[in-house]
């Protein structure tokens, strides 16, 4: 049986995180207030520091513990959505482990634990329009008969392609909707920022 450790996910995430703080930052910068990259760099490196040195959890205490950090620590917008994205996530993992049913539950609950905080909706130009489709891909690639691995390579194309869409949308939620049409033709930093933690998941399985 495949399952995903989610501190390698989860040390996977703030690599990638580390390697796109700037651009993050830059895309904040045109469309919000310039803190995403840094916002978001400061929950992961708390993460990696909590997972540093802490006696094995089971994957569900491990999750539990990377949301309460993230609320803690980032602040803005983005620190409650991705701490209840991953508090969401691990309740639903509960005690087991991460194998591919219980991802796919998981993330839908994270991603219902997102639209409970910040009652986006599709095409408000938020992280939901590229985690809404990888969770829809997730599934739907599942029920095709597709392993864990192929199942998060469809949801990592669709992460990917529904950050793309929130190029041309304008934005109606956070800060970047104080700019109206101003927001058109711009990548959402949220968005990019998810479809990173997607292709960490995926990064994290092989
Ligand atoms: P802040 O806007 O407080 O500076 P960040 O810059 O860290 O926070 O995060 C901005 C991102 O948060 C946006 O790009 C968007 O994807 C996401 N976001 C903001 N508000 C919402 C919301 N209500 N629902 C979902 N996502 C949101
Ligand atoms: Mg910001």
């Amino acid at each position: 049986m495949t399952v995903l450790d989610p501190s390698q996910w989860l040390t996977r995430f703030a690599a990638l995180i580390d390697e796109n703080t700037d651009r993050l930052t830059e895309l904040d910068a045109a469309i919000g207030d310039a803190d995403h990259g840094g916002n978001i760099r400061r929950g992961t490196t708390a993460i990696t520091e909590t997972l540093t040195g802490t006696t094995p959890a089971t994957p569900g205490e491990t999750l539990q513990q990377a949301g309460m950090v993230l609320i803690r620590t980032i602040g803005g917008a983005s620190g409650p959505l991705y701490g209840t994205f991953f508090l969401r996530f691990a309740t639903t993992t509960g005690t087991g482990e991460l194998d591919a049913p219980t991802f796919a539950a998981a993330l839908r609950a994270g991603v219902e634990g997102i639209v409970a905080r910040g009652k986006p909706e599709p095409g408000d130009k938020t992280m939901y329009d590229a985690l809404a489709p990888a969770a829809d891909a997730f599934d739907n690639s599942r029920a095709a008969g597709a392993d864990f691995a192929q199942s998060l390579d469809a949801a990592l194309t669709a992460a990917e392609a529904g950050r793309d869409a929130t190029i041309p949308m304008q934005a109606r939620k956070g800060r970047a909707s104080y700019l109206g049409e101003r927001s058109v033709g711009h990548q959402d930093p949220g968005a990019t920022s998810a479809a990173l933690l997607i292709r960490a998941a995926r990064q994290a399985l092989t």
